[in-house]
């Protein structure tokens, strides 16, 4: 689940990426490539402009300077005779067709015509605009366009200064313009774009609707106020973009110097999208192409870096169920690598760990059942205690108890009947005396038997109490006193009643564990250099294997054992040799006897 996660969050990433990137590529390129589509535009557009706009400039200088021939000729002229200045201007009109009628206006009014055209008495060719124009000028002027009455078509006027002798004059020629109206209605810009051409008084001279011919620009176009209306009338030539008609268009314009006449180019904006409209449908392909690529590289990449993860999760939430059999298997050097490695390090060392938890809850249990079998035994141990000590004081208590009915009754006379009554009401009562004291002593020695009154005696003295005691005890209950003695002379630094105790317990035992007549040998000996061993050997019952391990035990006596005891005496004797810095051992053989042996240092 985690893991399929995963792999949607790669490839979403991815796609997203990709999305982002193809939307910023086809955006920018969409911007990019429109701006140098109508940089294009501007600049084709242009070049038409300026060609078409030389083009008119040039046939306007062809006329002038045809003009300027003529107006030379007549000012060479020796005499101003009116029929010459006629053929001359008829010559002119015979040069070039495209004059259709050439004149000559003077300073005092007087109006020569090349066709011969001799105007009303009143006419004063001062007075006329294409007159005033060319004085004001003082050079070549094209006149305003009009239209010609009598042709019907639009015309313009050349006019040139002249002088006849000392008399000023104008020369002037009207020429339609047909041809030019022509050339620029043939100007092409996009697929809808047209030429407008204007005259130096921004009147619509050529446009593609012949209703607007002579119309003042303004009246056609709204836009007089724009910047770009200023721009065309003062720049040379240059490109805007302006909001015409409802609609974005481009504006080429180029002046035509000689006429100051101007050429204007529009084409709506929507013209020049076509390519970059292709161009952004193939970048959509080319997105969707690279997005459906992405969708399958980022699937792909998505699996090929999920997968060894997976394979990771599937170890581990092996290892958390507490299966730790195998390896992670991930043959890379990169950090998932690095991870299985660290994986299966934690691997082994859980299992060291699970093992030492194994050996210690093992070593636990071992203990506890140890604990409860010793707790038993000792639970055992203090049963049979009291029952034994019950029994002890009750048999003497029993035998008082009738002692003393009978001396009560008064059954017997006897002076020393009762007498030898009362002596064994005080045997009896000793009896319980001693074992209580016996018992009272134990439990007194065991609690203080830390609490020692030591005292540097030489091993000689001590080997001849322990010795002297031994065989006394021995001999007077019918065995075999046999002595071992192998010493140098050391001091032993003892306190001697307590050890003396310990010594007489166990020769109680081995007299008490073994039958008449058998032999126990005593002996003291130097050992390792460092301690006397005491030691107290019988050829009595001897103990099995598991019982001599538990017979310094308290309360714990050999099972089925018909000899007497309270099972404290090994106890008191462990107590009192360890606080001697001394330990006990004992060596057993069942059916052949055993030795005590206790070690006391000695000082050197
Ligand atoms: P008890 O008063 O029962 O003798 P001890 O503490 O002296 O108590 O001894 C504990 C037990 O060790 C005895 O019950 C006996 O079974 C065993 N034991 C001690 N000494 C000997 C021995 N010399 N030979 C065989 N068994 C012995």
């Amino acid at each position: 689940m985690k893991t399929s996660r995963l792999r949607t969050k790669i490839t979403i990433t991815l796609l997203g990426v990709t999305v982002l990137t193809a939307l910023f590529v086809c955006i920018t390129s969409y911007i990019i490539f429109s701006r140098f589509m109508y940089e294009q535009a501007g600049s084709i557009g242009l070049e038409s402009a300026k060609y078409n706009a030389e083009k008119i400039e040039t046939w306007g200088r062809e006329k002038i300077a045809s003009l300027e021939r003529t107006a030379a000729h007549i000012e060479s002229l020796e005499d101003f005779e009116i029929y010459n200045i006629q053929k001359m201007l008829q010559d002119a009109i015979k040069a070039d067709t495209s004059f259709y009628s050439v004149f000559i206006g003077l300073e005092n009014g007087q109006l020569i015509d090349g066709h011969g055209w001799i105007p009303a008495e009143k006419y004063d060719a001062t007075e006329r605009p294409w007159y005033q124009i060319a004085q004001e000028a003082n050079k070549a002027t094209f006149t305003t366009v009009y239209i010609d009455k009598n042709k019907g078509e639009m015309v313009t006027s050349i006019t040139v200064p002249i002088k006849l002798g000392e008399m000023k004059g104008v020369l002037a020629a009207n020429i339609p313009i047909e041809n030019i109206l022509r050339q620029v209605n043939r100007i092409q810009y996009g697929k809808t774009g047209y030429g407008i051409l204007l005259d130096k008084s921004a009147n619509i001279i050529a446009h593609p609707n012949k209703e607007y011919a002579m119309q003042p620009f303004e009246n056609v176009y709204q836009g007089r106020q724009e910047e770009w209306f200023e721009k065309i009338q003062s720049n040379v030539r240059g490109v805007e973009n302006i909001f015409q008609n409802g609609e974005k268009q481009l504006l080429v314009y180029s002046i035509i110097p000689s006429s100051n006449w101007r050429l204007l180019l529009f084409a709506p904006m929507t013209e020049f999208k076509g390519p970059v409209n292709k161009m952004l449908v193939y970048l959509v392909i080319i997105t969707l192409a690279c997005l459906a690529g992405m969708m399958i590289l980022g699937f792909f990449l998505s699996k090929s870096m999920s997968q060894p993860i997976e394979k990771i999760i599937e170890y581990v939430s092996k290892f958390a169920k507490g299966d730790l059999t195998e390896d992670v298997e991930i043959v890379s050097s990169d950090e998932l690598g690095v991870l299985s490695g660290e994986l299966n390090k934690m691997r082994k060392n859980l299992i060291h760990m699970i093992q030492e938890v194994q050996n210690e809850s093992d070593l636990l249990q071992k203990n506890a059942k140890k604990l409860v079998n010793f707790v038993d035994e000792i639970s055992n141990g203090v049963i049979e205690f009291i029952a034994s000590l019950s029994h002890d004081i009750k048999t003497p208590l029993t035998l008082i108890k009738g002692y003393a009915k009978g001396v009560q009754v008064g059954i017997i006379k006897d002076p020393e009947k009762v007498q030898a009554y009362l002596e064994g009401i005080y045997y009896r009562a000793e009896e319980i005396e001693n074992i209580t004291s016996d018992i009272l002593d134990c439990t007194y020695e065991i609690k203080k038997s830390l609490i020692l009154k030591k005292e540097y005696i030489a091993i000689e003295t001590i080997a001849e109490n322990f010795f002297q005691l031994a065989k006394l005890q021995i001999e007077s209950s019918d065995r075999i006193f046999i002595k071992k003695l192998k010493v140098r002379k050391v001091k032993l630094h003892i306190d001697q009643i307590k050890l003396m105790r310990v010594w007489n317990n166990l020769i109680d035992n081995a007299i008490k564990y073994s039958p008449k007549k058998s032999e126990i040998t005593i002996s003291i000996q130097q050992c390792n250099n460092r301690y006397i061993a005491f030691s107290i050997q019988d050829r009595g019952i001897g103990m099995k294997g598991d019982e001599i391990e538990k017979v310094f035990d308290m309360f714990y006596r050999v099972k089925d054992s018909s000899i007497k005891g309270y099972g404290i005496g090994l106890t008191i004797c462990k107590t009192i040799v360890e606080a001697h810095e001394g330990h006990i051992v004992v060596e057993s053989q069942y059916e052949f006897g055993s030795t005590f042996t206790f070690y006391i240092p000695f000082c050197h």
